[in-house]
């Protein structure tokens, strides 16, 4: 797909190529008619200029070189600002001199980027990024620019050389998205962001640079700070103290991770069979008891019990069907499905409800709080009924959070400020983001709305950038379900 893209842009653009080229032939004296016959000496000049084979042939045939005229490494080679460049970086340019071919646009970009003064004064490892970066778009003028810019930059090149990569890899994953390139460029260039500690710099770059459910609203609140009177009129230290704010609060972190829109990872197909009812006259729901349907969801050779109440009251809410609950099983990461052994559709609310509703007086949500699924250590995942229908894409994320209270409270006990519990404190204390609101209510709520966005992500483009998000964490859930998810 890359390349079909680059192919139309420089198709887009072959019309401007004239435009391009005729500052160097405004500079290129005009012969003096006596000398050559009218017309043929310009006319070479701007072939030689676009790299068009001549079709004349010149003064002394033998040095004329096969086309194109000159090589544009020769060119460069010529050029003391180009041979000033490491070796390794001079050979990439001329490979990408080579690859560009005969379009006049793309050499003149490649030589702008490989004789700009800030270029040269950046290590090996950023001139690379940076090359690498124009190939994504080797004929697009402000691409160039902006790459032009950051290396001129006296903040950007005044970061470390691995935040400094660290940027321009976040630019390399908007290939499409200009405005995107913008917010991290402004960001990384900002007299603020220079004045931050190196640990935040990439903690923020992190956050806002790529394409998952949490970077793209927080790098659009970035923009908005960035863009707005009291930062731009804010001093370094201002500007440092307002960024520090934006990183520590997270201003755009979603409530929830479940139901998110984003990427997700191809669901494996599975086999779901249905087998029930069965009627149970009284059945032990947590809401209270009552008559059940109780049938059976086969899943990977293994059968699921899930109790549904025979006669549900429309009052009490929206509950899901056995065959949405079937579903969500069956699209269940293995290792949180191994989890469960039995679901109940409960009839009523959970009478626990008013308790929760005291326990996280931090969450603004807290006063209206209504379970809609809760799961414990003994395997047992409730469903309550809620007061709008869920999608199934809530359900299936939800059942992770909930499966994901089960693994932590079997692995480390129910009390998340208990000693057990310590590594996975340590590592919300490392990783510094969060991934939603909720999460921040207690550990254990951090932890299953880790393993939700973590099974999001898994497969997908985007694991590698929420994993440099949190990387503490994922280790952890890397070393809790191997083998197994
Ligand atoms: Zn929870």
């Amino acid at each position: 797909m890359g390349n079909v893209r680059i192919g139309e842009r420089v198709t887009r653009t072959s019309t401007s190529q004239v435009e391009e080229v005729q500052p160097t032939e405004v500079e290129v004296p005009p012969p003096p008619p006596q000398v050559a016959p009218p017309a043929a000496p310009a006319a070479r000049e701007r072939e030689r200029d676009t790299y068009s084979p001549p079709r004349a042939a010149r003064a002394n045939p033998a040095r004329v070189p096969s086309p194109p005229a000159r090589p544009p490494e020769e060119v460069l080679r010529e050029d003391p600002r180009f041979t000033r460049l490491p070796e390794a970086t001079q050979a990439a340019v001329v490979e990408r001199a080579r690859a560009a071919g005969n379009s006049p646009i793309a050499q003149q970009n490649l030589r702008t980027l490989a004789t700009n003064d800030g270029f040269a004064q950046l290590p090996l490892s950023n001139q690379r990024a940076m090359l690498d970066l124009q190939g994504q778009a080797p004929v697009d003028r402000q691409r160039t620019e902006q790459l032009v810019n950051l290396a001129d930059n006296p903040n950007f090149r005044g970061l470390d050389e691995a935040t400094r990569n660290n940027a321009l890899g976040q630019l390399s994953r908007h290939p499409d998205d200009p405005s995107a390139r913008q917010t991290v460029a402004r960001l990384a260039t900002s007299p603020g962001f220079a004045r931050m500690p190196g640990a935040d710099q990439n903690r923020l770059l992190n956050l806002v640079g790529g394409t998952n459910v949490l970077s793209n609203p927080a790098r659009q609140a970035l923009d908005g700070l960035m863009g707005s009177a009291a930062f731009q009129g804010a001093n370094a230290e201002g500007q440092q103290a307002q960024l520090n704010d934006f990183l520590t609060r997270q201003p755009a972190a979603p409530r929830v991770v479940s139901g998110l829109h984003g990427p997700t990872p191809v669901a494996r197909l599975t086999t779901t069979t249905i087998y029930g009812p069965t009627q149970v006259p009284d059945h032990n729901f947590s809401s209270g008891r009552a008559a059940a349907n109780r049938y059976e969801v086969e899943v990977d050779g293994r059968r699921i019990p899930v109790f549904m109440p025979r006669n549900p009251n429309p009052a009490n809410g929206h509950s899901p069907t056995i065959e949405q609950v079937a579903q969500g099983l069956a699209v269940l990461p293995p290792a949180s499905r191994a989890l469960v052994d039995r679901v109940n559709v409960e009839p009523g609310q959970n009478p626990q409800d008013a308790y929760w509703r005291t326990r996280y007086p931090n969450d603004p949500n807290a006063r209206n709080f209504r379970s809609y699924m809760t799961a414990g250590a003994d395997g047992t995942v409730t469903i309550y009924p809620s007061e709008h229908p869920q999608s199934q894409a809530v359900l299936n994320d939800s059942l992770i959070h909930e499966t994901g209270h089960t693994l932590s409270m079997r692995r480390w006990g129910d009390d998340s400020s208990g000693r057990r519990w310590a590594d996975w404190r340590n590592a919300i204390q490392r990783d510094g983001i969060r991934p939603s609101n909720y999460s921040a209510n207690a550990p254990g709520e951090d932890f299953s709305e880790s393993l939700v966005l973590y099974q999001r992500v898994r497969g997908t483009p985007q694991e590698a950038e929420v994993r440099a998000m949190m990387p503490e964490r994922f280790r952890i859930l890397d070393r809790l379900l191997s083998g197994s998810r």
